[in-house]
């Protein structure tokens, strides 16, 4: 390392967090700065992929997230009407030690803020970050919403999220898509008849999804938990409160019976968090002295199971660049280039695929239903399903020169789509 650098970490969610680690590991001299007075974490479950495992391995926390969390296998989804195969991946196309992991957001963010806070790393929370503001030599501070001032440091990092106040200082702004749909989502007990190692979906044209997502334990717990979500667009959800919850149960279970003892656990609307979701890729993922990571890079639907991994691989790809680089605008500019690449292909892969499975379209749904089962009996697809959905088209392990997800699958390292 040429010099040991100032740096602000604008972000307690997973892509803050592993930035954080790793640039504190090399050395530098890292503040987190947080809106909450406690960090924590918002929302229910997500799927760690084979490219985020892979960083969390990295910083030696992916063996005990894989004990808390759910290896899934199968990611599988039914026409609920037709009974039809609309979406059927498996990770064992990838070889037989592959899985993608269910995780509680509760879990995955106790494991980097541990970390975190393990490594005596500085975290200044119950700061509303508003805007950035750059100094002599470039160097940036970062504006509170008090007024109050931070810094200034050598390198200030957005990991605020997609909702970031900072977008607008980016090298080259971009106009964010926010997206018909949404989703509530519940955590609730797996009920007995779920598969513990798949994440299953059943849907209705585009309009109507539901799905089950196992995601482990919590600590101190032995019940394993399933994160429950069925898609609403956030226009309709004061309607969707106001028919009650009873109405809308039977909705679900017109849809899919089977998950009665699910609803059973949820017993007020307001356990049913609504997510809503925008779509945005800064073409540079930089500004003055400022680096965009995670969702304030690059926002989308979460359709494809990737916007954490992402953040992960942002954070990774950053630490290295600044390690690398000769200075901090050298730095920022192989951070955009190393990720350029990887990110794009997955924005538009999101962007394409979304409206197959969430939109009011009905052509969309009637061609998936028609087209996914002759084309998954293809041979070869099996694989090139699994290399999309685990994060590797595009190569970006080998890009990061980062190790495996899964050691006893080297190939996994550098896969060639
Ligand atoms: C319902 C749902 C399901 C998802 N499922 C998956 C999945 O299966 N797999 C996957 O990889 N991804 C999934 N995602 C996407 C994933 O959650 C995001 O991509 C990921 O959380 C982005 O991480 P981040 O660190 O960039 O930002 P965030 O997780 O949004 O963290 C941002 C942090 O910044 C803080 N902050 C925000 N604004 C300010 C401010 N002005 N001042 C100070 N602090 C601030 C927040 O409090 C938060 O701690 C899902 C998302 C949703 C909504």
């Amino acid at each position: 390392m040429t010099r040991r650098y100032e740096i602000a970490v604008a972000g307690c969610g997973p892509a803050g967090l592993a930035a954080a680690l790793l640039l504190e590991r090399a050395g530098h001299r890292v503040t987190l700065v947080e809106r909450f007075a406690t960090p924590q974490p918002l929302g229910s479950g997500l799927i760690l992929q084979p490219t985020g495992l892979a960083v969390l391995r990295e910083l030696g926390l992916a063996e005990a997230l894989i004990a808390r969390g759910s290896r899934l296998d199968r990611l599988y989804g039914l026409g609920a009407v037709t009974g039809s195969v609309v979406l059927d991946v498996r990770y064992a196309a990838l070889g037989a030690d592959a899985f993608g992991l269910g995780i509680h957001r509760g879990s995955l963010f106790e494991a980097l803020f541990d970390a975190v806070t393990a490594r005596g790393i500085a975290v200044e929370t119950g700061c509303e970050i508003v805007d950035v503001e750059n100094g002599s030599g470039g160097r940036a501070s970062l504006i509170l919403e008090n007024g109050r001032k931070l810094g200034p440091f050598d390198l200030a990092i957005d990991a605020l999220g997609a909702r970031s106040p900072l977008l607008g200082r980016a090298l080259r702004p971009v106009r964010q898509r926010p997206l018909a749909y949404g989703a509530v989502w519940a955590n609730a007990p797996l009920a007995a008849g779920f598969d513990p190692h798949a994440l299953e979906q059943r849907y209705r044209r585009a309009s109507v999804m539901v799905g089950v997502l196992p995601i482990g334990r919590r600590p101190d717990d032995e019940t394993l938990l399933a994160s429950f979500f069925w898609s609403l667009k956030p226009a309709d959800h004061a309607q969707w409160q106001a028919r009650g919850l009873d109405a809308w149960k039977a909705d679900v279970l017109r849809h899919w019976p089977q998950t009665a003892p699910i609803l059973e656990s949820i017993t007020s609307s307001e356990q049913l968090l609504l997510a809503s979701y925008r779509h945005h890729t800064l073409p540079v993922a930089a500004g003055h002295g400022l680096a965009f990571i995670g969702d304030s890079a690059h926002s989308t639907s979460p359709q494809l199971g990737q916007g954490a991994n992402m953040g992960l691989l942002d954070a990774y790809a950053l630490a290295n660049a600044v390690n690398e680089a000769a200075d901090i605008a050298g730095a920022l500019e192989r951070y955009a280039r190393l990720r350029r690449f990887h990110v794009r292909l997955y924005q538009a892969a999101s962007r394409l695929f979304t409206p197959f499975y969430q939109s009011d379209s009905v052509l969309l749904p009637l061609l998936r239903d028609r087209l996914v089962p002759p084309l998954a009996r293809l041979p070869g697809i099996d694989r090139q399903l699994a290399l999309l959905v685990a994060g590797l088209y595009g190569d970006p392990l080998r890009t990061l020169k980062l190790g495996p997800a899964f050691p006893d699958n080297p190939t996994l390292a550098s896969v060639r789509a």
